[in-house]
C-alpha cells in the first residue's frame, strides 16, 4: 500500500496469471501455450521485419493485419480491431462496451480476468454459478422482466473448464438479448469448437474476440483480435486512439500476417493437439479421472478422493507443472495444459506414480 497511489489502485485485486518459472527441463503444462511454436514463415517474417529496420513507428491502423483477418473470416477490415494480445482487446471492450448501468453478467467459474477488468473501470457484476454438470445455461443469461443484463461476456469454450457451448445456444443468448454486447471470447475455439463469427452479419451486438496466443502458437508476440459490428469496431477504437495510438509493433504485425497466410501449418498443428489431448482424456480416464469434455488445448480433471492441490503438489516434485485453482466448487481439478505427446506420457506416468496404479 503507497500513500502516492489512487483510490483506485487500493481496490485493485490483480490478476495473476500463470507463472512463468525460470527452470529448464520442466514439463510445463500451466499456461496454455501451444507445444509445437509457430509457422516458421511467422518467425522469417519477423527476422526480416528487423533487418528493415526499426527505427520508424509501425502503421497505427494495422491495416495489413486486418485486411489478412478480413480476408480469413469473410468480414470486412473495418470490422476488424488487432490489440496486444486479446487480454489488451478484452480490456478496451470492457472500457469502451460493457460499462453501464445495468451489471455486466459473466459466469461464475470462468477466465479470472473478467472481475478484475470489472474493478479497474468500475463496471458492476453479476456472476452467474455454472449448471451442476459445469456447462453454461443459456436460460440463465436471457433477460427475465426487470432483470436484464448491461452486458454480457463469456468464453467459449469457457476456462478453465474448457467446455464448448453449442453456437445454436450461443446464437439465443445473442438474438435474446438484442439492445446489449454479447463478447464471446473465443481464445480456445480453433480446438473443435464453433465459432460464432459466422454470426456477426445477422447480429449487431456480438462482439468475437480471438488470439495468436493458443492456437498460432505465437504468446510471446501478443496479438489478439475482435471481430464484430463496425459500431461496435468504431467504439474499441476510439478507446485505443485515446490510449495507446501504436497497438502493434512492427514485429507483431510482421509474425501475425504471415502467421494467418499459412492455413496449413494453422490446421495441421492444431489437430495435432486435438489428437493428443483424446489420448491423454483416455489415459486420464483410466487412471480414475473424471475429466470435463474439452473442446480447448487443455483439460480439466479431477480424481475422486484427491485433493486438486494435493496432485498439482506432487507433480511439481516430479517437475510437471499445471495449474489449480483455489476456488470453490474446482478446488479438487486441475487444469492440464495439452502438450506433446511425449509431455502428455511423462505426465500419465507420474500420475499412474503418484496414485500407486
Ligand atoms: N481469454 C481467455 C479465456 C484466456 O484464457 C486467455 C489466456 N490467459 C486470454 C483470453 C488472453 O490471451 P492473450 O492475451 O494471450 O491473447
Amino acid at each position: 500500500m503507497s500513500r502516492f497511489w489512487s483510490a483506485v489502485v487500493h481496490g485493485l485485486t490483480p490478476y495473476v496469471p500463470g507463472e512463468q518459472p525460470k527452470l529448464d527441463n520442466l514439463v510445463k503444462l500451466n499456461t496454455n501455450e501451444h507445444p509445437y511454436g509457430p509457422s516458421p514463415r511467422a518467425l522469417e517474417a519477423i527476422r526480416a521485419a528487423t533487418s528493415d529496420g526499426l527505427r520508424l513507428y509501425p502503421d497505427p491502423n494495422s491495416d495489413a493485419l486486418k485486411s489478412a483477418l478480413a480476408r480469413r473470416h469473410g468480414v470486412q477490415p473495418q470490422q476488424i480491431f488487432v490489440g496486444n494480445g486479446s487480454d489488451e482487446v478484452l480490456a478496451h471492450a470492457f472500457m469502451a462496451l460493457l460499462k453501464h448501468e445495468r451489471a455486466l453478467w459473466f459466469p461464475d467459474i470462468t477466465y479470472s480476468f473478467y472481475p478484475v477488468y470489472c474493478g479497474l473501470y468500475g463496471i458492476a457484476q453479476r456472476t452467474i454459478p455454472l449448471a451442476d454438470d459445469f456447462s453454461i445455461r443459456v436460460e440463465d443469461y436471457l433477460p427475465q422482466g426487470d432483470e436484464r443484463p448491461g452486458a454480457i461476456i463469456f468464453p467459449n469454450p469457457n476456462a478453465p473448464t474448457g467446455m464448448p457451448l453449442a453456437l445454436v445456444d450461443v446464437e439465443r443468448i445473442v438474438a435474446g438479448n438484442p439492445d446489449v454486447v454479447v463478447v464471446v471470447d473465443e481464445a480456445y475455439v480453433d480446438f473443435g469448437g464453433e465459432s460464432a463469427i459466422t454470426l456477426i452479419d445477422r447480429h449487431p451486438n456480438l462482439l468475437v474476440t480471438h488470439t495468436f496466443s493458443k492456437s498460432r502458437s505465437l504468446a510471446g508476440l501478443r496479438v489478439g483480435y475482435a471481430v464484430g459490428h463496425v459500431d461496435l469496431i468504431e467504439g474499441l477504437e476510439r478507446v485505443k486512439d485515446s490510449f495507446n495510438s501504436y497497438p502493434l509493433d512492427r514485429l507483431a504485425t510482421a509474425g501475425a500476417v504471415a502467421s494467418v497466410a499459412d492455413e496449413a501449418h494453422f490446421q495441421d498443428s492444431c489437430a495435432k493437439v486435438i489428437a493428443t489431448r483424446e489420448k491423454l482424456v483416455a489415459s486420464m480416464q483410466a487412471l480414475g479421472f473424471e475429466v470435463l469434455p474439452s473442446a480447448a488445448n487443455f483439460i480439466f480433471a479431477r480424481h475422486p478422493g484427491r485433493d486438486g492441490a494435493e496432485l498439482t503438489a506432487e507433480l511439481r516434485k516430479r517437475a510437471i507443472i499445471v495449474r489449480h485453482f483455489k476456488a470453490a466448487r474446482i478446488d479438487q481439478f486441475m487444469r492440464i495444459t495439452i502438450g506433446t505427446d511425449e509431455q502428455c506420457g511423462i505426465l500419465v506416468d507420474a500420475l499412474r506414480d503418484i496414485l500407486g496404479r
